[in-house]
């Protein structure tokens, strides 16, 4: 239980760990289990593991560190669990023990990424800019080739070893299109009594390589009448979070909860990454005095675009869909913030203007894509094997558009679909709905 320092780290009851009664009833809900058949890949597995560890039966080990850093976070397992063991407590207590397990230049590049790049927005945009002058001028396929002939990765020197992974990582990432700044406010030119105030959490990622997504957002609010601010504000903190860098998301987090202030207004969220992270700035400072009550009257404001869009009806008839539409449910929508229904409702909306009905289900469809964040980066294999199933369920469907709401789930998503070749866009509620009111 102690880190090297001496100082307790894991700060978690043995009833949390406890609760667990061993009875197998997540595992179907894995996917790191269903893709590699192990208990040590399971919730119950790593639960397992937790309680050893903290029972001193069992030491931080390297192994031990891989079983635990191979979980996705996902949370499928918290919502298959008929005991209701709070898996996310118990993965949020070994973080930061995971981090001290990355190399001290991984874990110094992450740092920079998450306090000096993310935050940025001025500077995210430069390198966005960048970026799409290096995918217009080929540079990934220059790149591609170069790194086709290293060697494996055992026998490479470590500049040659993160070339190949920086080019493993390309693939990831689609054709960015030209960025364009957001207004700062829209308002209805005919407000309705029912239309709110509403505020946009914008996203680093999403506003990069998704910046129309916001766009549409913001159309959409405004089209069921609200008015939309996007005020100042910096990344929710979600990956240095998930990274275990629980000082540098905590600073995060105040400087959003300054920049929104107080009041009634909702803050609107389309990234469902940050929506859950935004939501659990209420558990990240419950036991700070100053800011308990601010926290946790900040996330009770936060709404997925959907949660809000469904409580109120358009004021236009909506264009059906035109092609075979499936839904793949964000798990950080569907097990962190447990909102499973509301796409769902927004989407058959649309699918009751069609002669025959074109919104197909998706098996599996609140199991993870595999990219969890950053994890499709570091755990790469793993997380290719977890697309794959994912894939072959949504090849079956027969859909040419799979909706979701979340940027990493559309990275990993596109970049799968354009690797198997497959005539399917991907496409985020927002656009969705924008194009169809
Ligand atoms: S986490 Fe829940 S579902 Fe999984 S084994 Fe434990 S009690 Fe059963
Ligand atoms: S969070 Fe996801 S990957 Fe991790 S144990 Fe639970 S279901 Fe498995």
């Amino acid at each position: 239980m102690d880190d090297i320092n001496g100082s307790r780290v894991i700060n978690l009851s043995k009833a949390t760990l406890e609760a667990c009664i061993h009875c197998g009833l997540c595992l179907p809900a894995c996917p790191t289990y269903l893709a590699t058949g192990r208990e040590t890949e399971s919730p119950r597995g790593r639960i397992y593991l937790v309680d050893q560890y903290v029972s001193n039966k069992l030491p931080f080990s390297d192994r031990l560190a891989e079983h635990l850093d191979s979980c996705l976070g996902c949370l499928g397992c918290q919502t298959a669990c008929p005991s209701g063991v709070d898996y996310e407590s118990i993965l949020d207590a070994v973080r930061p023990q995971l981090a001290n397990k990355r190399s001290a230049f991984s874990r110094l590049l992450g740092r920079i990424a998450f306090r000096q790049v993310l935050p940025r927005y001025g500077l995210l945009r430069v390198l966005g800019m960048l970026l799409r002058i290096w995918q217009l001028a080929m540079g990934s396929r220059v790149l591609g080739r170069l790194t086709d002939h290293f060697a494996p990765d055992t026998t490479l020197s470590p500049p040659r070893r993160f070339l190949k992974r920086l080019a493993g990582w390309e693939k990831f990432l689609p054709l960015l299109k030209e960025h364009i700044p957001l207004p700062t406010r829209l308002d209805p030119k005919n407000p309705s009594d029912r239309g709110v105030h509403t505020l946009l959490f914008k996203g680093c990622v999403m506003d990069i390589f998704y910046n129309h997504v916001n766009h549409s957002t913001m159309r959409i609010l405004l089209k069921q009448g609200h008015s939309v601010e996007v005020p100042d504000q910096t990344c929710c903190g979600a990956l240095a979070f998930h990274q275990g860098e629980a000082d540098i998301a905590r600073d995060l987090a105040r400087r959003n909860l300054e920049r929104f202030g107080f009041g009634q207004d909702p803050i609107i969220v389309n990234a469902a990454g940050c929506g859950a992270m935004l939501k659990h700035y209420k558990t990240l400072f419950e036991d700070d005095p100053e800011l308990a009550h601010r926290a946790a009257e900040f996330s009770a404001r936060v709404r997925d675009l959907s949660e809000f869009l469904v409580q109120y009806t358009f004021q236009t008839i909506p264009e059906p869909f035109e092609r075979k539409t499936t839904y793949h449910a964000a798990c950080h929508l569907a097990h962190a913030q447990k909102v499973h229904e509301e796409p769902l409702t927004l989407l058959q909306e649309l699918d009751k203007k069609n002669d025959t009905r074109k919104l197909v289900p998706l098996a599996q469809q609140e199991h993870c894509c595999g990219s969890a964040g950053i994890y499709n980066l570091f755990n790469t294999e793993l997380s290719l094997d977890i697309l794959e199933e994912k894939l072959d369920h949504l090849e079956k469907t027969g859909a040419k558009t799979v909706v979701t709401s979340n940027p990493g789930c559309q990275l990993q998503l596109e970049a799968g679909i354009a690797a198997r070749g497959l005539d399917i866009e991907v496409r985020h509620i927002a656009e969705v709905l924008d194009r169809a009111y």
